[in-house]
């Protein structure tokens, strides 16, 4: 069973390894609201029911229930490992693990790194834990892949102080979706890990370029949290870190809040004033809307400028992949990437690239580095570790 647990909501897929089908999937919203729901698949249509949840044991207990009741399982005992995805593992988790005592330990410890999210993942680890005593729980860190980055790559220029004592440094995200796609691409291209050379664009809702020399992770746009880097949907990116204070003192409130709108009320939202959907602003942007139009532009131009810089630090990428929402769905925004990557000598082909949701090479058989369209697949890689550590 591979879980994603929020502070409210609890995401789970059931497979049957190592075919990888997935045999059902859900979620439960609102856990410790009023009307919590939970929404399970079966047989491919979606069931769902409303409750009062209190807390994630009890959203643990309704959903293997509901596994039971739906005929999915018999009993507990076909669950063989549950493997739970982390946002962070500090700088001494390089690869997935096994959670004993000691693990929670060290988490709880590192806790402060990502408080809005480690924490709830815990809960749900806990939760789980509990209820499934006999089973090994594997966790699946976001930051785990990027550990390979060089020091001169997640070493930001402060005082070194920051990150000897303070562990101030770039960790980057989204590593479970990098390495699905490493893994991936290897497949498709039929060659060694090792030898793989791409950048990876991983465009949702949240976002992150990743450059893979070797099959490692050498440099990844996200930071010491997932608000550095290209503008995503409701975060900013980059920004000249000063802003902070003056902002601050203009509106007279706390960093906090500034901190909270370049989080919540920036990027596509904060540039379009319309909407933090690629939807909404690729049909704005056809229609007219200059902000919309101006939104996605300055998040592609700030794609296209990572990409050449990890295209450069890679010492030549073969190929650029498109992947998560954005990157799977907006053949607009794939095109308008690949433009700005004409010098190059990329070349999108405008037939392959109208495509969605599907792997597929995009560009022109002349491009000089390939454009590939490629799914990505976290649960999959969560079962996949979980699976090789049973
Ligand atoms: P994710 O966070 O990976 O689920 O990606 C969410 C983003 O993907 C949202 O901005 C969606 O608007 C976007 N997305 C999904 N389907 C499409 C589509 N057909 N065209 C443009 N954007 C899409």
């Amino acid at each position: 069973m591979a879980v994603n647990a929020g502070s409210s909501s609890l995401k789970f897929q059931l497979l049957e390894m190592p075919t990888e089908k997935l045999i059902t999937s859900g979620i439960v919203e609102r856990i410790g609201m009023s009307k919590s729901i939970f929404s399970i698949k079966v047989n491919g249509e979606k069931i769902e029911s409303i409750s009062d949840i209190p807390n994630h044991g009890e959203a643990v207990n309704i959903l293997l229930n509901q596994l039971i009741e739906h005929d999915i399982i018999a009993s507990y005992e076909e669950i063989a490992g549950v493997g739970h995805r982390v946002v962070h593992g500090g700088d001494r988790i390089s690869k997935s693990v096994v959670i004993d005592d000691e693990m929670i330990q060290y988490l709880e410890e590192i806790i402060d790194l990502a408080p809005l999210h480690l924490g709830p993942n815990l809960i749900g680890i806990k939760a789980f834990k509990e209820i499934l005593p006999n089973v090994k729980h594997i966790g699946v860190f976001d930051t785990a892949f990027h550990q390979t980055m060089p020091e001169e790559a997640f070493l930001y220029a402060v005082p070194y102080d920051w990150y000897s004592h303070y562990k101030v440094r770039k960790y980057g995200f989204h590593g479970t979706s990098h390495k699905f796609i490493t893994q991936r691409f290897a497949e498709i291209e039929n060659k060694k890990i090792e030898d793989v050379n791409i950048v990876i664009a991983h465009i949702g809702n949240g976002a992150s370029i990743c450059a893979v020399k070797n099959g490692q992770s050498i440099d990844t746009s996200m930071g010491f949290t997932p608000l550095e880097g290209i503008p995503m949907g409701t975060r900013s990116g980059n920004i000249d870190p000063a802003v902070v204070e003056y902002m601050a003192k203009i509106k007279n409130k706390p960093v906090k809040e500034i901190i909270n709108q370049l989080n919540k009320l920036s990027g596509y939202l904060g540039v379009s004033n319309l909407s933090s959907d690629s939807r909404d602003l690729v049909s704005a942007s056809a229609k007219g809307d200059h902000q919309a139009k101006l939104a996605i532009d300055v998040q592609a131009k700030r794609i296209a400028d990572y990409i050449s810089s990890y295209h450069n630090y890679i010492g030549g990428a073969e190929a650029i992949i498109f992947t998560a929402g954005i990157g799977e769905n907006a053949k607009e925004t794939r095109k308008n990437i690949s433009d700005r990557l004409k010098t190059f000598g990329v070349e999108i082909d405008d037939e392959r690239n109208d495509c969605r949701g599907v792997e597929r090479l995009i560009s022109k058989d002349s491009s000089a580095i390939k454009l590939y369209v490629i799914p990505t697949n976290e649960e999959v890689m969560i079962a996949r570790d979980t699976l090789s550590l049973l």
